[in-house]
């Protein structure tokens, strides 16, 4: 759960956290094959290694799954929304919202950001412009 890794601080995610604070989107990049991942982890996935980097992602992705949601699962959630899985150029994916604009699978989207009250924004995604 995002808000309970921004609640208990952990070392693994903080410094995505903290570049979110700057509208950066940062991923892990393994010092030893040079694959991309997220959500952060202390290790490779592809080949274990612990060196990890911090990398800045382009912020340009294609929704490789969404669904629009039209029941709120509390009262700051606004409906009707799109929950969805978008594949990075970098090659990881990520759950995310789409905003901004109808999409559809397949659709090139680019990266924005949500302002939250006292919390770090959160990387959400919208249409390219000239997209569909
Ligand atoms: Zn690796």
């Amino acid at each position: 759960m995002v808000a309970d890794a921004e609640t208990f601080g952990d070392p693994t995610t903080a410094e995505f956290w903290a570049a979110a604070r700057r509208h950066a989107l940062v991923i892990q990049r393994c010092g030893g094959c040079g694959s991309h991942q997220f959500y952060p982890r202390p290790f490779c996935l592809s080949c274990g290694s612990g060196v990890l980097t911090w990398v800045r992602a382009v912020g340009t992705a294609t929704v490789y799954s969404m669904t629009e949601i039209h029941m709120a699962p509390s009262p700051e959630f606004e409906i009707p929304y799109v929950v969805a899985i978008v594949e990075l150029d970098e090659g990881p994916k990520m759950m995310t919202n789409l905003i901004n604009g109808r999409c559809r699978i397949g659709d090139r989207v680019r990266l924005a950001w949500r302002a939250r009250e006292g919390k770090p924004p959160l990387p959400v995604f919208e249409p390219v412009a000239g997209g569909a």
